[in-house]
């Protein structure tokens, strides 16, 4: 490459991380850290290194940072999305669900796990005795991917940080990833969900748990019994929480 236009690429990069920032600020974040993804990131701290592009924020409720980043416009995704999709439940939730992002019909009702796999996630929630506003539901897109393709490494980047926000505030004492999306992306493995579900992870302190995807059992309904086995695990774990 010429020096020109290496000079040349050097200054659009530049420009890339201007607008990056100024849209941060935008958004109402008064820090930005940017570093390489390799860490597991501690979600009680709002800033750990080693993390990407995570944000720091003064909002303590969920109505509050919902104001400072629904107009996010971090990634392309914004372009094609009807609704960002934040997340739904209880502030106060002791049990986090946790999916991989909207399909068409969260993105057309701007909640998360409303279409069929939102109604099979009702029917598990029901079958050990929790009702969907008392638990907290999110993803880890915010917006839909075109066609539901699987999210990117990049978007993933870009989007984790407001949910490891959220967990900051509600505070759960289980979260429980739904699929192997958020179960991978999350405890930052490469591990298949057979070899991560049916135990409970460490994830600084909060009680991990990984299961199957509600799509994924729409499709392969013998998932269901080793499904229901993970959710009763939970259950006796929120149980034994007193
Ligand atoms: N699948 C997900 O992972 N999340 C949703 O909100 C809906 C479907």
């Amino acid at each position: 490459m010429k020096v020109d236009d290496r000079y040349e690429k050097m200054l659009e990069a530049f420009a890339l991380a201007k607008n990056f920032l100024k849209q941060q600020v935008d958004l109402g974040f008064d820090e930005v850290y940017t570093s390489s993804m390799s860490k597991k990131p501690n979600p009680k701290k709002a800033h750990t290194p080693g993390v990407s592009h995570t944000v720091h924020t003064t909002a303590k409720t969920l109505s509050g940072f919902y104001q400072q980043i629904k107009d996010c416009k971090k990634c392309h995704l914004y372009k094609t999305r009807t609704n960002f999709v934040f997340g739904v439940g209880s502030q106060n939730a002791k049990v986090m669900f946790i999916g991989e992002a909207p399909g068409r019909e969260e993105d057309l009702q701007g909640e998360p796990f409303v279409g069929r796999a939102g109604q099979l996630l009702d029917n598990i929630l029901a079958a050990i005795n929790f009702k969907r506003d008392e638990v907290y539901i999110a993803n880890i897109l915010k917006c839909r991917p075109p066609e539901n393709r699987d999210p990117l490494p990049d978007e993933i980047q870009m989007c984790e940080p407001y949910l490891l926000e959220q967990i900051k505030i509600i505070q759960p004492k289980i979260i429980c990833a739904l699929g192997r999306i958020s179960a991978q992306a999350l405890l930052k493995t490469k591990q298949t969900l057979g070899q991560m579900r049916g135990k409970f992870h460490d994830y600084d302190g909060i009680k991990f748990l990984v299961t199957y995807h509600p799509a994924a059992l729409l499709r392969y309904p013998q998932y269901k019994r080793a499904t229901w086995d993970d959710v009763r695990l939970l259950r006796k774990e929120y149980d034994d929480l007193g």
